[in-house]
């Protein structure tokens, strides 16, 4: 057998919660009704619609409860970067976002532009205790007719968090609207989006033990916002298509299961995290980690580098153990390029190109975070490593 093989035996460890997430048992089970027998559609008038209907309806108001919204003001979108590219698509004047958004805002800004559309960037601040973005950073480049604020609840990468109430109140006095993509916050930190004052939120399931390819978008009763899909009069008329009934039920139960369990998940998940660093810290003395700062980061959330190690190589000698973590972005991972994220909090090109992200998740063991320390030890001790 091939010695470069994960061993069929061993345990293989999910480390890369920020990527994506498994979906739980209980989503599981409430889609499967609605996946074989309730496959009515919600906007057929005879009895076989009543369940996918009411299921839509039950979904839409545990979703609210749980960030504090009223039912009608979620509206089911396929994911995060529909959610995100309808906000930036749909909404008029001037744009203000920082730079280290995901893509999926980052992209639909960019194609905003190339109609014309003013555009203005705000950088996280840097240096250390830095990747996050004050009122004071919005100020700096702030110009006349900026309709739209928006700037990420928690960051995909470095797992920073911003201060939305102050970021938020910061444009409504300004005359803008406030946009937050939660994408990576939904289902791991409190939400409310009363206290955080936004207009719109955008969530994907994924990220929180939900289907894939389901999100929500949060948009404030009374604010205006164009469609950005055109046809049936689904969800009020402002988002057409036929429900995915049986992932809204699933990321619904999910929400639901996060939301009852976040307290006792994050203090498991700092519990992991911090014998994963003081592990961290014995193996590799000069370790440096990103994002560690005042502002607070995701529960579970590690991205460190490890100086003359090449990312790339760590990732995939963890991978030959059975361990999955990621090098930045899972959508960038093909990507060789710096990080637009590291690029955006002044990380030299030497830390960015040996930094990796370990996203460990509520289902991991401390004997999970072992296997991982005893990898990451006999890779970064060891020779083979291919050094930058
Ligand atoms: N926004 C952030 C911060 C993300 O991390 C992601 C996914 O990685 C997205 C948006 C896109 O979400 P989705 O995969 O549901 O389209």
């Amino acid at each position: 057998m091939n010695s470069q093989c994960p061993n069929a035996m061993q345990k293989r460890i999910y480390a890369d919660h920020a990527a994506t997430t498994p979906l739980m048992p209980e989503a599981l089970e409430a889609m499967l009704p609605f996946l074989k027998e309730n496959f009515g559609n919600p906007s057929s008038i005879h009895s076989w619609a009543r369940k996918s209907r009411e299921a839509v309806r039950e979904a839409r108001a545990t979703i609210a409860k749980c960030i504090n919204a009223e039912p009608e003001e979620i509206f089911f979108t396929s994911g995060g970067t529909e959610s995100d590219n309808w906000v930036v698509k749909g909404s008029s004047g001037g744009l203000l976002v920082s730079s280290y958004e995901h893509h999926a805002v980052l992209s639909a800004v960019a194609s905003e532009a190339r109609r014309g559309r003013g555009v203005v960037y705000v950088r996280p601040k840097v240096g250390n205790g830095g990747g996050y973005i004050m009122p004071e950073r919005l100020s700096k480049v702030w110009t006349d007719g900026i309709g739209l604020v928006s700037v990420m609840m928690a960051n995909n990468e470095i797992g920073t968090i911003n201060p939305i109430h102050l970021l938020s109140e910061f444009a409504h006095k300004r005359g803008a609207l406030f946009h937050t993509d939660a994408v990576q916050a939904v289902g791991h930190i409190p939400i409310d989006v009363r206290e955080m004052g936004v207009d719109f939120l955008s969530a994907s399931a994924h990220k929180f033990n939900g289907p894939k390819g389901i999100g929500f978008l949060f948009i404030r009763k009374g604010v205006k916002l164009e469609p950005l899909l055109n046809g049936g009069q689904q969800e009020n008329g402002l988002r057409a298509g036929t429900e995915n009934v049986a992932s809204i039920v699933g990321m619904a139960t999910a929400l639901k299961v996060n939301f009852d369990q976040m307290e006792e998940n994050t203090a498991h998940l700092e519990n992991l995290t911090s014998r994963l660093r003081d592990g961290i810290d014995r193996i590799f003395p000069s370790a440096i980690y990103l994002g560690d700062g005042v502002a607070g980061q995701l529960p579970g959330f590690t991205s460190v580098s490890f100086p003359g190690h090449a990312a790339e190589g760590l990732m995939h000698m963890l991978d030959l153990k059975g361990i999955a973590v990621s090098t930045g972005a899972a959508c960038d991972s093909k990507n060789t390029q710096i990080s637009h994220v590291l690029k955006a909090v002044n990380a030299t090109n030497e830390i960015a190109r040996s930094t990796i992200r370990i996203t460990l998740g509520s289902e991991n063991t401390v004997a999970d975070v072992d296997v991982i320390l005893a990898a990451l030890k006999r890779i970064l001790r060891g020779a083979g490593n291919d050094i930058i």
